[in-house]
């Protein structure tokens, strides 16, 4: 998507900003720790919905793969002049692996039925495909839940199907179950690795130890021997999880690769707390309030439309705290702002992965590289 033609409008805010030099230096710094340990980098580009400047950068930059939950991005790469190889990371629908096969060169999977599928549409379009057989170690989104079923789909592949090619297995932790990445996981992960490679008789290509979450393990040196590879997106664009929620130092990496930049459309004290009788806001939902007295506010021209959630989103100026927004409204209290603030100012906000997904792929947002 990127920058969209705003029909006669000469818009300028709300601006998402991506800072090339910034992402490009997060790319090589994430890539270059992972080598050392000896494991490759999927560069996971879903974030931020197919900005054609950014996927450029991951072209040549030392990542193994291009990675990304949505077909349409490696359309968007490849219309950009990227070449792959290109690595789908949402496990596929029986619906589009005609796009799946034609524009992916590795696929997670999790379904024999599907990888059968996968086969059947690869001899259609005479290409080979290969797959990741994902492992469930705990976090109950994809992958199998038996051990031993991987093992037969495994086989089964390597056997039995001629266009669809066994290139590893891999896991997933910490997204629906919150389940933390540790040696322990990986060395389950690594020990199916080793069943597999038993009954099919050779190395796998890779060994997918999950992404961001499983990053701290390399940079300690408590990476197990055996996983070859990391699928690694927010580390490289947000850089905000791991220092935050984990205290581990990523000081190498910068954490405004993308900021977002709004315009003040209103500015004035007023109370803090509603005056009136509180029934719900405008998505139905009853917010807490706290009456902090009268207090300077900021409105912004950005919404949760375009972020969704304004409690992601990170003021760069200090003494700006958000208090809440609406479908095109964004609420600061500016009080304790030492700047002369007026109407018309720009407000600059680093961001965590969520604002940047929404931001990335709201059409009323203009995107800027620089
Ligand atoms: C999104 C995704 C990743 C990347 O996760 P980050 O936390 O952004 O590094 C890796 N693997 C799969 C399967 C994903 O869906």
């Amino acid at each position: 998507m990127g920058e969209i033609e705003m029909q006669g409008l000469e818009k300028k805010y709300p601006l998402l900003e991506l800072r090339l030099d910034k992402l490009s230096h997060n790319i090589r710094e994430t890539v270059k720790r992972c080598q050392a340990r000896g494991i490759q980098v999927a560069g996971v580009v879903k974030v931020f919905n197919g900005i054609p400047e950014a996927l450029r950068l991951y072209e040549g930059s030392g990542c193994a793969h291009m990675a990304s939950s949505r077909l349409e991005h490696f359309e968007e790469a490849l219309a950009a002049g990227c070449r792959g190889p290109f690595m789908a990371i949402r496990i596929p629908m029986l619906s589009e692996l005609p796009d799946l096969v034609r524009l992916a060169d590795y696929s997670l999977q999790s379904d024999m039925q599907v990888i059968e599928a996968t086969e059947a549409e690869c001899a259609r379009q005479g290409k080979t495909h290969k797959v990741i057989l994902m492992m469930d170690l705990g976090d109950l989104r994809e992958g199998f839940w038996e051990k031993e079923e991987l093992i037969r789909a495994a086989v089964k592949i390597e056997t039995a199907f001629r266009y669809v090619k066994l290139a590893g297995v891999g896991t997933n932790l910490g997204c629906y179950g919150s389940i933390k990445a540790t040696p322990e996981k990986m060395r389950e992960l690594t020990a199916v690795a080793e069943a597999v490679e038993a009954q099919i008789g050779r190395k796998l290509e890779i060994v997918s130890g999950g992404g961001t979450s499983s990053f701290p393990m390399v940079l300690d040196g408590t990476m197990p021997p055996g996983i070859n590879h990391l699928r690694i997106g927010e580390a490289i664009t947000v850089a905000y999880d791991l220092p935050v929620l984990y205290g581990i130092d990523t000081g190498f990496l910068h954490q405004d690769a993308f900021v977002l930049k709004a315009e003040i459309v209103e500015l004035r004290t007023k109370a803090s707390y509603p005056v009136g009788e509180i029934s719900y806001d405008a998505f139905g939902c009853k917010p807490e309030y706290t009456d902090r007295g009268f207090r300077r506010r900021a409105v912004m021209a950005v919404g949760k439309v375009d972020f969704a959630l304004w409690d992601h989103l990170l003021p760069v100026l200090p003494g700006i705290t958000p208090l809440g927004a609406s479908s095109d409204h964004l609420l600061l209290d500016v009080e304790d702002c030492r700047e002369d603030l007026k109407v018309g100012d720009v407000l600059e906000f680093r961001l965590r992965y969520g604002p940047l997904a929404y931001l990335s792929a709201s059409r009323y947002v203009r995107v800027s590289c620089i």
